[in-house]
């Protein structure tokens, strides 16, 4: 299991590649919301979400033991976090995407000279995919979430919250595969364990929430909720203990709460967010979280979404 002490060390590895992003606040947003919210801005981050943390946590890790060539197999951001540091290393990147993967994606991976191979749907095609051709080309695979590296990575996200904002009573996550959440955990649980973390799925991709429930890593059917960054089917063997450990509960939302707090965001404060971020200011809106008064950090893990697709999301919104 990674300490704070992994979480402290990724951030001075990747202090020259990432970003200390802002923290936003919308009045209007405390005021329905109940609380204060702090809004942790990954969509402002180094291509556009968090991803690029714990990627160049691990490809710098890599290169520095050897490495040459570097693979991964995402839906997007990932993928594009790994080209995108290995680029800024010299080194070469093969990502193996889905075949329904969004354009903007795929184009951020390639503008990064990063290689883009479409195989299958599913992660059970595209992870021995990028495997194999690590393997073939003397590379390491680059796992989007189960992976010490990756987790402590991610993690810096947590340290970087305790800096910048003053008494926080709670931190929202959204979760995945869980590699966000628990490199977050281990950074605020193992300095300030009073602070509630909260993770955030959607009921459509509830793989985690069921797994917490009986205490064992738990899959579920794929799943097309739109937000496609919390699509995995099952949290990861190396994250679900650090979730079993600290994790003060774990909340749902449903596909049309995402769309509301989505267009709330768009509309009230003008950033753009993804639909996965939007599950945590979802939370906070619609009253999952128990809370009333207090300092809420929420964070929005990415802002990396297709034009074309905004139309789709945007619904009136009735607050
Ligand atoms: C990957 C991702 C998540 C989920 O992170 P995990 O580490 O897989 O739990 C959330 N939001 C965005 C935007 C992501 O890209």
């Amino acid at each position: 299991m990674i300490s704070v002490k992994h979480v402290k060390d990724a951030r001075e590895r990747i202090s020259g590649i990432t970003h200390t992003t802002p923290i936003l606040q919308s009045e209007q947003l405390s005021k329905i919301c109940g609380n204060q919210l702090f809004l942790k801005s990954e969509h402002l981050q180094k291509t556009g979400s968090f991803k690029i943390r714990g990627a160049s946590n691990k490809v710098i890790h890599s290169i520095e033991n050897g490495a040459k060539y570097v693979t991964a197999a995402s839906s997007g951001n990932h993928g594009q976090a790994v080209a995108y540091v290995a680029n800024q290393y010299g080194v070469p990147a093969t990502i193996v995407v889905p075949e329904n993967v969004s354009k903007c994606k795929v184009n951020a991976i390639k503008a990064y000279n990063g290689k883009v191979e479409m195989c299958g749907t599913t992660s059970a095609e595209r992870l021995p995919r990028a495997q194999a051709i690590a393997d073939q080309e003397n590379g390491v695979f680059i796992p989007p979430y189960d992976d010490p590296f990756i987790m402590a990575g991610q993690g810096t996200v947590g340290l970087e919250m305790l800096e910048q904002v003053d008494q926080i009573d709670a931190i929202i996550v959204p979760v995945g595969g869980g590699g966000l959440l628990s490199g977050i955990l281990t950074a605020i649980k193992e300095t300030n364990p009073k602070i509630k973390v909260i993770g955030v799925e959607p009921e459509i991709a509830n793989d985690t929430y069921l797994s917490l429930q009986i205490k064992k890593i738990t899959a579920i059917q794929s799943t097309t909720t739109i937000a496609d960054g919390l699509r995995t089917n099952q949290p990861g063997d190396l994250t679900f203990p650090v979730l079993m450990k600290y994790l003060d509960d774990l909340v749902l939302v449903s596909e049309d709460e995402i769309r509301q707090a989505f267009s709330f965001v768009m509309e009230r404060t003008k950033q753009l967010i993804e639909p996965s971020s939007a599950t945590t200011i979802a939370a906070a809106m619609f009253n999952k979280l128990n809370l009333q008064g207090k300092n809420i950090v929420t964070v929005i893990s990415g802002g990396n979404v297709d034009l074309e697709k905004i139309r789709q999301l945007i619904v009136e919104v009735t607050e």
